[in-house]
Parts: structure tokens; sequence; C-alpha cells
């Protein structure tokens, strides 16, 4: 199978900043969009090829490994694991179109803007408006990251009234049709010799008019409050890492959709631990004698302590490998490892003890060096 190249599929160099490359993709997106290619296949399946592409570009890190490994460290990566009540997992891919939302926010109060430009806002014809997607910032701990947990979050948005049953209308008010566009919802307009239909402005394309607004709501349908959820984080997220939560967005208008609340992710920065993709990384300083010596040592993971073994004769800068103590992987793959660099300490004072058994073994040594030091003085020798 020929691979794609995500940066021609987009029309950008290698080289094309973050800011260039979203307004590539939205250029393509518009262009292939299946609202604008009703039944065209060819745009369906290049709408998805260039979300794709982008979803990986935007990503620095994806990005990184897609320059290194190309499209083949992308395929068949499906959703993240998937938590109670439908909460998808992050860091695997969505679908293209939720994605497209995300990027232009849809219809009712989110303010993509442009989406509402190009589509007509993402409500039916009937005056009903889809939920605005919402955008949840929730910092964790590299510990929180590493292992997964759940937390219950709480947020305000706008959510279906209960007294009109999200009608907008007062209980028992009756509904008339609206005098402007007597009940179609669009009225005409003439334009020179051009005659077009455009929205009612009165009714928003309702086509009625409600007798006595809810008092609850002021004829909103939705009223602003504080709701509480249990959101699911699967191990291995990283900052930037988005999960949506379908559905819990914002409440749509006049039975509109309601939007999807997208949760994402910063991870904060660790004392001791740096993180290189799935792998950790971290350096520990170790004892001169039992770097000479050999011997066992104990090492902090975000998993517990665990033991290292540390052959005679190691070098300040050895780096050893502890298989699968790093993050998990979100595609599926195998768990990150933990990589530890030691830092021979040379001691910074020494009893007359101390100084007395180490003279001792200067003599004892003589002039025979390491063999590391031994092919560095003979390089040397030229220049003295
Ligand atoms: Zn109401
Ligand atoms: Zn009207």
């Amino acid at each position: 199978m020929a691979q794609e190249d995500y940066y021609a599929l987009l029309g950008v160099e290698k080289t094309v900043t973050a800011e260039e490359l979203k307004k590539a993709y939205r250029k393509k997106a518009v262009q292939f969009h299946p609202d604008k290619n009703p039944g065209n296949k060819e745009a369906e399946e290049m709408f998805k090829k260039v979300s794709h592409a982008y979803e990986v570009l935007s990503d620095a890190e994806k990005r990184a490994a897609y320059d290194r490994y190309g499209a083949a460290a992308f395929e068949g990566g499906g959703a993240g694991p998937r938590g109670p009540g439908g909460f998808a997992g992050g860091g695997g891919f969505h679908d293209p179109a939720d994605i497209f939302r995300e990027v232009f926010g849809r219809g009712g109060g989110g303010g993509g803007g442009i989406f509402d430009q190009m589509f007509g806002g993402g409500g039916g014809d009937d005056g009903s408006r889809d939920g605005a997607d919402l955008r949840y910032d929730l910092e964790i701990t590299l510990e929180e990251a590493a292992r997964g947990f759940e937390r219950e979050i709480s947020f305000r948005k706008n959510m279906g009234c209960e007294r009109c049953h999200g009608s907008g209308a007062e209980p028992g008010s009756k509904r008339t049709n609206c005098p402007t566009c007597k009940g179609a919802g669009q009225v005409r307009r003439s334009g020179g010799i051009i005659t077009f239909t455009q929205t009612c402005p009165s009714c928003g394309g309702a086509g009625q008019r409600i007798e006595k607004v809810c008092t609850a709501c002021r004829g909103e349908g939705r009223v602003p409050q504080t709701t509480k959820l249990t959101v699911k984080i699967p191990p291995g997220v990283d900052t930037g890492s988005r999960l949506r939560s379908s559905g819990n967005g914002e409440a749509g208008l006049a039975g509109g959709a309601a939007g999807d609340l997208y949760i994402v992710l910063t991870v904060k920065n660790h004392e001791l631990f740096e993180r290189q993709g799935d792998d950790l990384f971290c350096e520990i300083p170790v004892k001169f004698t039992l770097a000479t010596l050999g011997g066992s040592l104990e090492v902090p993971t975000l998993f517990g302590k665990a033991s290292l073994k540390v052959p005679a004769g190691t070098q300040s800068g050895t780096t050893f490998r502890l298989r699968e103590k790093g993050m998990a992987s979100l595609r599926g793959g195998r768990q990150g490892d933990q990589l530890v660099r030691v830092h021979v300490e040379v001691p910074s004072s020494l009893s007359a003890e101390q100084r007395k058994i180490l003279e001792d073994f200067a003599r004892v040594s003589g002039d025979a060096a390491e063999p590391t030091s031994k092919g560095f003085f003979e390089k040397a020798k030229k220049f003295f």
C-alpha cells in the first residue's frame, strides 16, 4: 500500500509552522467537507485523509514520529480505551467529523465562526441549533498520567430548562404562527432583479411565536447551571491529550443536539522524572565506591521502588534501562521504560582515615591507569 504524504495532502512544505498548517487544513477541510459535497465519495475520502493528516501534524510529538517513521506509525491507531458512559479515551484518533467540529466550533454560543459562515450554522431548517462544544482544561501530575485515574469535575454550562423542557414556552401557553413569515420560517427579499429567501429575522426560522415565554429561562429553552461529571483518564496521557465526552457539552436549542465536552490535559513537570515520549528519564547520584565495586541501588519509579544492579567499574554517565517502568502506550503498544543515568559522586571532604586509605589505594595502584584514561593519555601525548 502506498503511504500517504501528509504534508503533500495538506499542500504544505515540511517546514510549515503550526499557524500555516492550521490555515492550510481549514482551506482543505472547507473544500472537501461533506456538507459542501453531498454524496461525493471522493470528497468524503479526501476529507477524512486531510483531517487525519492534520491530526498527526498538528501534534508536535506525533509530527516528530511521522517525520521519523512515516505514515506507518499511525495506521491502525484506534481510539483509546473506553471508560463508563461512552467516554472515549484520548491519544487515539477520533472521527474526523468530530475533529472538524472541534477546530471550527459549532453553532450556538460556541463561536467557532467559520463553520457558521460556511455552512449556515450547526442547526436544522426548523430553527433548531446544536449546542456548543465545551473545553475543560485539566492539569494533572505525572503520577496520575502514569497510572490513570477517575476524577469528578464540576463546570457551568447551558443545560435544558426543566420548567419548559427546552421549548422556551411557559407551561400552558399557546404557540402562534410568526406574523412576519406566517409560519414559513423564511422570508422573501428582493435585491434588485433577484429575489432570494432568508431565515425569518423575527422567529429565527422557527415559524412560531411563543405566547408567553418561560419564566425560568426567558424563552432560551436552556439555563446556565453547574454540573458534575466523573471523567476517567486512561494511563499514558500527555500534555495536549484531548478526551472527548460525547453529548456532555452545551444543550442544543429547540431540539438541536447537545455539543461534546473536550477535556484538554496538561501534565505538570516532575521533580525527578523527565518524559521522553513513553520513556521516563532520571539522573541518580551513585557513590564512587559502589560504582567501582558494583552492587545494587534502590531507584524510585512512578510505580514504587525498584532495584538496579550496578556492575563493578560503572562509569559516570552510564545509562541503565528499567523495562516497562515508563508510561503506558496510548496506542496500545509496549509500555515505556525508565532510563536511569548514573552520576558518580566524588567525595568533597574526607576524614583523616578515609584520606589515609585512599592514599594507600593510590600508592598500590601506582601508574596503572584505567583503560579509558589510558587511551586518552596516549592520544594526548603528541601535544606535550
Ligand atoms: Zn424554560
Ligand atoms: Zn417568522
